[in-house]
């Protein structure tokens, strides 16, 4: 079954979704996290639980686990890729490069690799909210200041 929203999407990124979407990276309960949050997207219905072990300030482990479009569990298995080793603030930072560029404004740093592939959901508005879900529940747990 072809994913409607990502249809239109260039083929070499539609691939990188795809193998995302029926591969995923640390898709898995993490039973030593030392954080977990729920994440739901009510316009698509897509729904994760992100969990995160910290090691003093940088993160450990992060894991994903739950339903949702492709979109988003690609997005949630490149993330979870993508911030491990770094600093809650690097990924803070990183976050935030990341929202600037799904939503198509001049972003610090740069997004590159498997990640790129989902900047060509900024042509479906609708589905943005799909791709920045694993990031905007991570971005909670990590901006917590109840944690410090
Ligand atoms: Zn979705």
């Amino acid at each position: 079954m072809v994913d409607k929203g990502i249809g239109g999407l260039d083929a070499l990124y539609r691939e990188v979704i795809m193998e995302h979407h029926r591969y995923p990276r640390n898709k898995e309960v993490l039973a030593d996290a030392d954080f977990k949050l729920e994440g739901f997207n009510p316009l698509c219905g897509d729904r994760i639980e992100l969990f995160v072990k910290l090691d003093g300030g940088t993160i450990k482990n992060c894991c994903f686990e739950g339903e949702g479009c492709s979109i988003c569990m690609a997005s949630a298995s490149m993330m979870t890729e993508e911030v491990l080793g770094k600093s809650k603030e690097e990924a803070c930072a990183y976050i935030e490069s990341f929202r600037m560029a799904m939503k198509g404004e001049e972003c610090p740093l740069k997004i590159e690799g498997d990640l790129e592939s989902l900047l060509g959901v900024r042509n479906f508005p609708v589905r943005i909210k799909c791709a920045l879900l694993p990031w905007t529940t991570l971005n909670q747990i990590l901006e917590d200041k109840t944690h410090d």
